[in-house]
């Protein structure tokens, strides 16, 4: 059996930040220092690490990054207050609200309430749309990281059966219409779906975005498959089965070491890219 491809998301990562440091020192020079400020509802430890591993990112890059934390009983028009005020601070381009918050929060109209502009992790229903339309917005983070590694190990999407596990606005959703866009042929199944394992049988490639561990069996898969776990479990356990999906995948992504890191990376760009556009409309500004 041939071992498959090893899709490295701490390589894709290195790339994509290589490329962004230039840009940064630039920026910098300028005076604008790219910023991220994340927000932070309620005590949920991964979200905690989540976070922090975000801001650390930030810092190694020379970015700088901020972490606003709201207690749990935060209501959903105290959370919309603090964005609009970020939506106001000129030193801020991104801003990052953790997914999940407090379930009493109406989560949807506290995404919606990020300006275009400074919706770095691709959250926002504009977002969304025009990223669907192929139009001018930040994608969403982990999708946008899916799409990079399959760009970076120059795998061929176009005319490809795709089956993506779960329908998330944040993940399913989203990459199933990036893989539509660069005309790959998108099943998009969910937790009603019948006959998931026949469905994933018929995939050239498969990626999985369930929340659940190992969900995805080897067995399942057709020999050859392309998989791209998306799935970031407790114990850093992806949504697939590694080991059996190993013995039966062309190329694979690990867990970790696969799309987390490029997320980040894709994040950082984000930010990056805000800044720069922010940078350009002030000069324009001064013409
Ligand atoms: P989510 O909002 O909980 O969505 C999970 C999706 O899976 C839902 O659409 C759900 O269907 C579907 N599903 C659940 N059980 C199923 C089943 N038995 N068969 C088929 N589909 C099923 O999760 P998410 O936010 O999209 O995250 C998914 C995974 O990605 C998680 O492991 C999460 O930790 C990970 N993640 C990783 C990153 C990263 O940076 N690497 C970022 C975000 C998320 P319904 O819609 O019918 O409920």
């Amino acid at each position: 059996m041939k071992e498959p491809l090893l899709l490295d998301g701490r390589e894709v990562s290195k790339s994509i930040k290589g490329q962004l440091k230039g840009t940064i020192d630039s920026l910098t020079k300028e005076g604008i220092v790219p910023k991220l400020v994340t927000i932070l509802v309620g005590d949920n430890p991964s979200s905690h690490t989540y976070v922090q591993m975000k801001a650390n990112a930030c810092s190694k890059i020379g970015m700088e990054s901020e972490r606003i934390f709201l207690p749990t009983e935060t209501t959903t028009e105290e959370l919309l207050q603090t964005i609009r005020q970020l939506n106001e601070d000129e030193t801020v381009h991104g801003i990052l609200l953790q997914h999940p918050v407090p379930s009493h929060i109406d989560e949807r109209q506290a995404f919606d309430t990020i300006a275009l502009e400074k919706d770095v992790d691709g959250v926002t229903s504009h977002g969304f749309g025009s990223t669907a339309f192929q139009l001018n917005a930040y994608p969403c983070c982990t999708p946008a990281a899916i799409m990079e590694m399959i760009d970076f190990y120059n795998i061929d999407v176009e005319g490809k059966h795709a089956v993506v596990i779960g329908r998330s606005p944040i993940l399913g959703k989203p990459v199933s219409m990036m893989l539509l866009n660069r005309n790959a042929t998108v099943t998009i199944s969910h937790s009603r779906t019948e006959n998931l394992e026949q469905m994933v049988s018929q995939a050239d490639i498969v990626v999985a975005a369930v929340g659940k561990p190992k969900f995805v069996k080897g067995e399942w898969l057709k020999e050859g498959a392309v998989v791209l776990d998306a799935g970031y479990n407790k114990g850093n356990i992806g949504d697939c089965d590694y080991e059996t999906c190993y013995n039966r995948a062309s190329a694979i992504t690990p867990v970790p070491g696969g799309v987390g890191p490029v997320t980040i990376a894709t994040l950082l760009r984000n930010t990056v890219l805000a800044a720069q556009q922010k940078a350009m409309m002030r000069e324009v500004s001064h013409t």
